[in-house]
């Protein structure tokens, strides 16, 4: 799952060549870094390996989302509808643009339904964002349609799913903007860092700046030279940053390749039990594969078996029971309850307070049945026969009981 896993000579090196400078700025010093623009590089191989064609690194993939709503023109008021399954960074980029988050179901593909986002359509809609959960991909074709016939941009969070494709794109290079995340536990790591993808010059021009102080890098070698034609904020990244990257990415195709040996592997012991069903891939053959995801036939029955896992210390991944805080609408309370130490807008905070009330049973049935396993590059065989086996072992035990309670 995460780069950091195989992390090796080719990364010190890269940040080696920094530190042999001592220039760890993306920008300017141009006779002092002798020759060494990670970020640039970094850029430019985010281009050509993912077939975008501009890319803008930015500090984190929260800045990277933030930068690309102001890029495509959405601030205060604008509503941008989302799923109720995320990271909780989708939503933060939305709330500092001033823009108003508008949270709808996923379905079994743990994305966006898309019947879903049609109902959620009201005159102030200015962009659906679809999230890549889980290391595969949202319903695209649809999603596109509905943008199209309504006049909407589609930003693509494909934070966590680095390498997955729809028809044969890479995800988050099909909307008019999309973004990945390179922080630690991410496909490919920097540490900490995110990028801006789009194939419009616009769009880019405006990341470019907007991720550094507003800067047009007209200037040549003298940044203060620089005209500032609109208001930007600091969201760079550093070169040693970048450095890790660029290294990273040279491997990523290993890292997918791997996964995907490793999660068929999983999987193939998984399907042995007949009552587990998995995700719906809107392209199977585009699963990045970092993640394997799974349900049970009921919620109390997945209750049980994480329940058990936990007990045996088997790492489980739900998102909706106990394990994680992070990723689903009904463990959001400081959203719910707009617990934010600045005031936000009239408009932000009703849509907030909206989200207490507001039905997500459909979504509840999807994600509180399902479990995420991680998939390690750092697996052997040997090792995922076991941890299959363990699975299916605690399923089939609850399984049995609630036969005999039944
Ligand atoms: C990780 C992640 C982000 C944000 O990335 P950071 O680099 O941690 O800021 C955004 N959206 C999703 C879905 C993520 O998984």
């Amino acid at each position: 799952m995460p780069g950091f896993e195989l992390f090796g000579e080719e990364e010190k090196k890269e940040v080696n060549d920094v530190m042999s400078t001592g220039i760890i700025m993306r920008y300017g010093f141009d006779g002092a870094r002798k020759g060494n623009w990670k970020a640039v590089a970094l850029e430019k191989a985010i281009c050509e390996t993912f077939g975008s064609k501009y890319a803008q690194l930015t500090s984190s993939g929260t800045s990277a989302l933030t930068t690309a709503m102001a890029s495509l023109g959405i601030g205060a008021g604008d509503e941008i509808i989302m799923p109720a399954f995320t990271f909780v960074a989708s939503f933060e980029a939305v709330l500092s643009t001033g823009a108003v988050p508008v949270l709808v179901d996923v379905d079994e593909s743990l994305t966006l339904n898309p019947e879903a986002v049609r109902k959620a359509i009201t005159p102030k809609t200015k962009c659906v964002m679809p999230v890549h959960m889980c290391g595969s991909m949202a319903w695209l074709d649809e999603l596109q349609q509905i943008c199209k016939a309504h006049k909407l941009i589609l930003l693509e969070d494909a934070c966590q799913s680095i390498g997955a494709t729809y028809k044969g794109k890479y995800v988050g290079t099909i909307g008019d903007a999309g973004t990945f995340s390179f922080d630690f536990v991410k496909t490919i790591t920097c540490g900490e860092g995110g990028v801006v993808m789009t194939n419009s010059e616009a769009v880019y021009t405006n990341s470019d700046g907007y991720s550094d102080h507003g800067h047009d890098h007209k200037g040549g070698a003298d940044r203060g030279a620089d005209q500032h034609p609109f208001l930007g904020y600091n969201y760079r990244i550093s070169e040693l940053h970048a450095a890790v990257g660029l290294a990273q990415i040279g491997k990523v195709h290993q890292f997918l390749a791997i996964q995907k040996k490793n999660h068929g592997l999983l999987k193939g012991i998984l399907s042995q039990v007949p009552e587990v069903s998995f995700r719906t891939i809107p392209d199977p053959e585009g699963d990045s594969c970092s993640q394997l995801s799974w349900f049970l036939p009921s919620q109390d029955i997945a209750r049980a078996v994480i329940t058990e896992l936990k007990a045996q210390g088997i790492a489980a991944g739900n998102f909706y029971w106990f394990d994680n805080n992070w990723h689903y609408i009904r463990k959001w309370d400081h959203l719910k309850e707009v617990k934010s130490l600045h005031a936000l807008s009239a408009a932000q905070t009703e849509a907030l307070v909206k989200l207490k009330t507001q039905d997500f049973s459909a979504s509840d049935a999807v994600i509180g049945r399902c479990i995420s396993t991680g998939i390690s590059l750092l697996w052997t065989e040997e090792q995922i026969k076991e941890k299959g086996e363990k699975l299916v072992a605690v399923i089939q035990k609850v399984l049995r009981e609630q036969t005999v309670s039944a």
